[in-house]
């Protein structure tokens, strides 16, 4: 019995947006310091629906190696001082995403013209110190500043200096900098009210908006800085979900699943089901199978256990074409998340070949 492919896991490490706006004469600290009374943010796109949009990596609020969510959980990596708020893929990116001013404020900075995809197809190289990409500075009232990042080539619509208000379009969604995938980096940075007596600047620190906690602080609970009620799928606890599934006639990529693959047909060499999760938690159970009409030997893997928290993962089973085309009728594919020894996640999919 010939397999196409075994199944494996691709772990992500996903993106990083480092501060790219120089704030002059400012320093970063880990100060802590205190809540506000007035902003509250929302989200930097609509993000209501867990099937079109999801908080793929939260702040990493330890401060040196290691990582830890709001919620001392894995969903984050080491160093990542902002909220990844992903769409599904290249497609709905294309089809043009909006993203909007999280808070009333002055725009303080922009940058426009980094290539999407540049990251996936060149490398650090193509992205130099620019991680951030396309990105879009805004000063708040008291003291806060918000950054968003990996905006879409040519969509800034603001520039320094424009007042802008809650909600307004000001971009859309991009992969530029250093993305991996369609998303939009969001950080969170309030200024001390007074100046540092030793360097007479004013310090900066960088916020988790989900618990107004400054990186450094460690996790644990602290004061939303959004406003309103945050959706149960956004927090870090959240998922799994399946975020994106289908059948193609090849071994995919997670690159090749932000894109479109193409669907099977009957002069197809093989026939491969996929399915990308986001939000799985160390000890996950993934179970993935493809099974199909008569001719069809059905095809399956269950996976080890994870040994850690992954933000994403990706796995593909299928069968190659045998003795001529593959047999035509209906295929179904399933992909399963056990925890705990319970079901926490259970899809299936069809596809009819003609
Ligand atoms: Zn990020």
């Amino acid at each position: 019995m010939k397999q196409l492919v075994l199944p494996f896991l691709v772990i992500v490490p996903v993106t990083v947006g480092a501060l790219w706006i120089t704030t002059g004469g400012q320093k970063q600290t880990n100060a802590a310091l205190a809540q506000p009374e007035s902003v509250r943010f929302i989200a930097p796109m609509e993000c209501s629906d867990p099937l079109a949009c999801v908080v793929q990596n939260h702040v990493d609020l330890t401060p040196g190696p290691g990582m830890a969510d709001a919620s001392c959980g894995g969903r984050t990596y080491d160093d990542h001082q902002g909220v990844d708020f992903r769409i599904l893929d290249l497609p709905t990116m294309l089809a043009g995403v909006p993203v909007r001013a999280v808070a009333d404020g002055v725009v303080t900075g922009t940058r426009d013209g980094e290539y999407d995809g540049a990251w996936l197809a060149r490398g650090r190289e193509a992205v130099g110190d620019r991680d951030c990409g396309n990105g879009i500075a805004i000063q708040h009232e008291d003291g806060y500043i918000t950054q968003v990042c990996h905006l879409r080539r040519g969509s800034v619509a603001v520039k320094e200096g424009d007042t802008v208000t809650q909600g307004q379009e000001i971009a859309q969604v991009g992969m530029s900098g250093r993305a991996e995938f369609p998303h939009v980096h969001l950080s969170v940075s309030r200024e001390s009210a007074g100046m540092d007596e030793e360097t007479g600047t004013k310090t900066v620190a960088r916020l988790d908006p989900f618990t107004g906690r400054t990186i450094g602080d460690g996790c644990g609970v602290g004061q939303p800085l959004w406003a309103g009620a945050t959706p149960d799928h956004w927090m870090p606890d959240a998922g799994p979900f399946i975020f994106k599934s289908g059948f193609t006639n090849a071994p995919v990529t997670l690159a090749m699943i932000e894109r479109k693959p193409v669907d099977p047909s009957n002069e197809s060499k093989a026939i491969v089901f996929y399915a990308r999760a986001v939000g799985l938690q160390a000890g996950d159970i993934e179970k993935i199978e493809l099974t199909g009409p008569e001719g069809f030997e059905p095809v399956g893997n269950v996976a080890e256990p994870l040994e850690s928290d992954k933000a994403q993962t990706m796995r593909f089973v299928g069968r190659p074409a045998k003795d001529g085309p593959l047999p035509a009728g209906e295929y179904q594919g399933r992909y399963q998340i056990e925890r705990n020894g319970e079901p926490v996640l259970d899809i299936s999919r069809r596809f009819t070949l003609e």
